[in-house]
């Protein structure tokens, strides 16, 4: 494949989605092939000015100010610039590149995306959590300045693909597919004793822990229910989640005329990124092909609520809006951080996260109309730290 040169760059280089966006780049050529502008990281330096090294990037940025010195030391002499820090994380957004990878886990993937779009930039969007918890802010960025948001997360870049060509308003329902997770056959009883180590284990996507642990609660797809609400702009009522264990068919859309265009491909996050990275061509991608003669049979069920209550709170978040997912975000985060910790068991992670948005819902009215960078920094805030006072009471 002759990859359209281009300028690119990558935030959050070094985790899971950026090592794939890096793999896509160097069977494409790597530095021959595309200028790389900024690639970011946390604390993982040495394998961040590899990476730079490799790309031969303008500028290479760790989120930490404690890292610079071990950077600028990995860096010394390669000709690539380190900074560190919020701000220089936005400095380098600001930058100018073509193509901006957004795959910083959490809400601090939320700022250095924005400001790409400021820019006009055609933004990939890994970063679920920027759509959930500021959607409209996202969206209406993109359009003033005439950037465009391209969905990175597998469903979503399935349904992106479903439509291509459609009108959105020929469309009935969405469907987003969701593996079911580690314990997805455990009887429920056993969930109070889940260890972190087993709910780090997914049965067919290689991801970093986080989301892995959040796709054994359902907390992932609860979260790209809100994603495709924010994203395609449909109603909550039209989209459904289905629990299909084999993870190869990755979104389904229904039409008026009763037509379900299913979308399938390997559980490969590469497909979702090389598409976004090639659209609107194809490009020949390094993926699994799949052979459905050997695979034989898909299976679908729905999913249990009992289960899975991340998928019912997400309803509710979606009901509030404004808010509300920077809320649900958050509380999630902080949850998570409790179960991984040891603070809780597995099945308190949910009743935290419903404690802290009937809190807050009750307190300040969370579904006000405008959201900005401010007030959801604050409701994040205010959500991280009642989840730690809700997670506290829970273990005295
Ligand atoms: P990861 O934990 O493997 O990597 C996260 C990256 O962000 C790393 O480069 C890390 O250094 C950086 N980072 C972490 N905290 C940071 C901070 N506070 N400030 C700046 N940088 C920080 O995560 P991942 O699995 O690659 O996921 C990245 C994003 O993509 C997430 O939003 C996730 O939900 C989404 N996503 C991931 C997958 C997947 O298969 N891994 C699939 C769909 C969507
Ligand atoms: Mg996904």
């Amino acid at each position: 494949m002759t990859p359209i040169p281009r300028s690119v760059s990558i935030f959050g280089a070094t985790g899971s989605i950026g090592e794939s966006t890096f793999d896509l780049l160097m069977r494409a050529g790597g530095p021959d092939a595309f200028r790389t502008v900024a690639l970011t990281g946390a604390r993982n330096v040495a394998r961040l000015a590899e990476m730079a090294r490799a790309l031969r990037a303008e500028v290479a940025v760790t989120a930490d100010p404690a890292c610079l010195p071990a950077l600028r030391d990995a860096l010394a002499g390669s000709g690539v610039e380190a900074a560190a820090g919020e701000a220089a994380l936005i400095e380098a957004a600001d930058r100018p590149a073509d193509w901006v990878m957004s795959a910083i886990v959490g809400f601090a993937g939320l700022a250095p995306g924005l400001a790409a779009l400021r820019h006009g930039r055609t933004l990939a969007l890994a970063n679920k959590e920027s759509l959930v918890t500021a959607g409209p802010l996202l969206m209406e960025t993109a359009k003033a300045h005439g950037a465009r948001i391209l969905p990175v997360d597998s469903e979503h870049s399935a349904v992106f693909q479903a439509l291509a060509g459609e009108e959105i308003a020929a469309v009935e329902r969405i469907i987003i597919t969701a593996s079911g997770g580690a314990f997805r056959d455990w009887p429920l009883e056993r969930l109070a004793g889940a260890t972190v180590a087993q709910a780090s284990t997914h049965p067919n996507w290689a991801m970093g822990q986080r989301i892995t642990i959040d796709s054994a609660s359902m907390f992932n797809k609860a979260l790209e229910v809100i994603e495709t609400r924010e994203y395609f702009g449909v109603p909550p009522e039209m989209i459904e989640v289905l629990v299909h264990p084999e993870s190869l068919v990755h979104a389904m859309v229904g039409f008026r005329d009763g037509a379900l265009m299913a979308h399938l491909g390997a559980p490969d996050m590469r497909h979702a990124i090389g598409y976004a990275l090639n659209w609107p061509e194809r490009g020949h991608l390094p993926v699994a092909r799949l052979d459905l003669a050997q695979i034989g049979r898909l299976s679908f069920a729905a999913p249990d609520p009992a289960r899975y209550p991340a998928l019912t709170l997400a309803r509710e978040v979606m009901a509030i809006r404004g808010l509300a997912g920077a809320v649900f975000n958050a509380a999630k985060e902080a949850a998570l951080d409790g179960f991984i910790a040891g603070q809780i068991p597995f099945p308190a992670m949910a009743g935290v996260v419903e404690e802290v948005l009937a809190r807050m819902s009750a307190q300040t009215g969370l579904g006000i109309a405008t959201i900005s960078l401010d007030n959801l920094q604050g409701a994040d805030r205010e959500a991280r730290g009642l989840a730690g006072a809700v997670i506290a009471s829970a273990r005295m």
